[in-house]
């Protein structure tokens, strides 16, 4: 269905992150996917780390930092479960964690200034592992390409060819 409107189609792919759950629910076979919240910082810094011709992205700890030129970096992610209720709540002190976490393996960052946050929510599977690519059980036609949790875009490549091969 496109809102009250049936739409006949040779296959349906359900890649919709979080949206999987509902969509899934009215095939009635519901995949439980639920949200993993991430926080980022951008920073700037008045002039680049290291080398100007060499900003490479760097990790450790589970911490990135992403230079986007222009001395500034993206810093991130916190990794933040729903509570008992399922609501997931952004925790400030969280993210001031991986800002302290990027300055103990990058000091120089402790003289950046915080030009934006950002966050977003991860659509993460429970119970089983990420991400979910294959039929929906009970239908020949319906095909899951969804709950890539922390790796979506990484895998987005991947996932492309998987569903392809599958459909042909
Ligand atoms: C802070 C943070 C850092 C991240 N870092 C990385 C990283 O470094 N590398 C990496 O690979 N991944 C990373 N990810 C994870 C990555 O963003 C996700 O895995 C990826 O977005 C999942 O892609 P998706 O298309 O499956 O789902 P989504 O991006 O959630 O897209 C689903 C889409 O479906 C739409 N939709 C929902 N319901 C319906 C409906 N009923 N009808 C039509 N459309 C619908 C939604 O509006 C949305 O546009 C990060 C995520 C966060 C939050």
């Amino acid at each position: 269905m496109l809102g009250d409107e049936a739409i006949d189609v040779d296959w349906l792919v359900v890649a919709a992150g979080l949206g999987s759950t509902p969509l899934t629910t009215q095939l009635a076979k519901s995949i439980d996917v639920r949200p993993v919240l991430g926080q980022a910082l951008q920073l700037k810094l008045a002039n680049p780390l290291g080398h100007r011709e060499f900003q490479p992205v760097i990790t450790g700890d589970d911490i990135h930092l992403v230079p986007i030129g222009d001395g500034e970096y993206w810093v991130g992610a916190t990794v933040e479960f729903p509570n008992q209720m399922g609501e997931v709540i952004a925790q400030a002190e969280l993210l001031e964690k991986v800002r302290q976490d990027a300055i103990a393996f990058c000091p120089a960052l402790a003289d950046a200034t915080i030009i934006r946050t950002w966050s977003g929510v991860r659509p993460r599977p429970e119970g089983i592992a990420a991400p979910i690519i294959g039929h929906l059980e009970g239908y020949n036609n319906v095909l899951l390409a969804t709950g890539h949790y922390r790796n979506g875009v990484l895998l987005a490549p991947a996932t492309a060819l998987a569903i392809r091969e599958i459909i042909l």
